[in-house]
């Protein structure tokens, strides 16, 4: 590739990239939210760290572990670029973005909490963003508020705007909710938080991989995402702190590799973000992320996500237009993501009918209880789009629900 020139669109070239599409020639893989596939140069660059690199970081003096520190931290600035982070050290290393969220509400936020306080979350978070800022509300006696939805499945950003106050410790909101495909407006959301002097924390998990976020102008306080939704591997999540938050960080676990010295009277620690990553990281991963973000750099993200969302919009008509399927918010910017229920159907089934034709989808409440309760679902079938999809899948997708549709009911 030319440099500079980025790769647009062609869902069948980017397709030849991830291995697993030639390995099930059938397969529709429509389950990104959940996971993305691995393109070949991140099975590679993993396959090569432990065939001619493999060491353990920090620790030796030997060539091969000073090099694996060395592509360690590359990686830290690959990921701080990619995100325009204001510097390589707002970056921390985590098994992914519920390990994220949680060292933020026990390692920094709980520290600031008195009585009175509030946290608050949004309806539509996923129990990654939820469940421990809960946990952490009712182990402190504090109010956890969370902002409702409208009907069409978009944030309410008055009610969001009337529940923050003086007495809130955090907000914490999703970006892309994984189960409407809801954008919300982060920018203007962090600009109500900080109004306030209160701090934000941005779920990305969806959306870190194809909407580029610029943490620098965004300005927000806290970011989490997850490798393995970003074509990198499982088990690697990132943390990203602000500056003006790094003092204030916590150790999250205990152990080596996070110490300044240890005497038998006590332990001095290092600063953020070392004093996050204890223990022996996950080297490898944290490389295979840099690898995917350099496959993501070579894509054309502006046009790719234009291409993604016109798809969508084809799918969610095509859906639409079945008999007996109702599809599930219809939020004012949505991603590539769609729910939907069929009537006289349970979701699981649907999905498994699908799998009979190759189609991956997901069927539950995809770790949002609170956002299923209030809308009224037991539970939906998901779909997902990434990248790689195109045209072809859509329409069997559809093809299959009306075969099934005329078949069950
Ligand atoms: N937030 C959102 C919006 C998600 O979709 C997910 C994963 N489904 C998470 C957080 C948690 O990510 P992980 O399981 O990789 O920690």
């Amino acid at each position: 590739m030319v440099e500079g020139r980025k790769i647009l669109g062609d869902p069948a070239a980017i397709k030849q990239q991830f291995p697993i599409f030639s390995e099930y020639p059938e397969l529709v893989y429509l389950d990104n939210a959940a996971t993305t596939q691995r393109p070949q140069q991140v099975i590679n660059r993993i396959n090569n760290f432990h065939q001619q690199e493999n060491a353990t970081i920090r620790r030796g003096v030997y060539q091969l572990s000073a090099r694996a520190t060395q592509e360690f931290e590359a990686a830290r600035s690959t990921v701080a670029n990619f995100f325009k982070a204001p510097q390589d050290d707002c970056i921390a290393f985590t098994q992914g973005a519920t390990e994220s969220v949680n060292i933020v509400a026990r390692s920094i936020i709980k520290e600031k909490l008195k009585p009175g306080d509030n946290i608050v979350v949004s309806l539509m978070e996923h129990h990654a963003n939820f469940v421990p800022w809960q946990m952490l509300s009712q182990a402190t006696s504090t109010e956890l508020r969370v902002v409702p939805i409208t009907e069409s499945g978009d944030l309410d950003l008055d009610k969001l705007n009337s529940l923050i106050d003086s007495r809130t410790a955090v907000v914490a909101i999703v970006h892309i909710s994984n189960t409407l495909g809801t954008i919300n407006p982060i920018k203007v959301i962090t600009q109500m938080a900080h109004a306030k002097e209160v701090p934000i924390l941005i779920d990305a998990a969806q959306s870190a991989t194809l909407y580029p976020i610029n943490l620098t102008e965004l300005d927000c306080d806290f970011l989490v995402c997850s490798a393995h939704k970003m074509f990198g591997p499982f088990g690697v999540g990132v943390l990203y702190v602000h500056p003006r938050y790094h003092r204030q960080v916590q150790p999250y676990n205990y152990g080596g590799g996070i110490i300044r010295s240890v005497k038998v009277e006590g332990t001095e620690f290092l600063p953020y973000p070392h004093l996050l990553e204890a223990g022996t990281p996950n080297v490898a991963g944290v490389i295979g992320l840099a690898e995917a973000i350099r496959v993501i750099k070579k894509f054309d993200r502006e046009s790719l996500v234009k291409q993604l969302h016109k798809l969508t919009q084809i799918a969610r008509q095509k859906l639409a237009d079945i008999e007996g399927l109702s599809l599930v918010g219809n939020p004012t910017l949505s991603s590539s993501i769609i729910s939907f229920s069929l009537a006289g159907m349970h979701p699981h089934d649907v999905a498994s009918f699908l799998n009979e034709d190759h189609i991956a989808v997901r069927a539950g409440q995809h770790c949002t209880q609170p956002l299923l309760d209030y809308l009224g679902w037991p539970a939906t079938v998901r779909v997902s789009l990434s990248i790689y999809n195109n045209l072809q899948d859509v329409d069997r997708l559809a093809d299959s629900l009306r075969e099934m549709k005329d078949f069950l009911i």
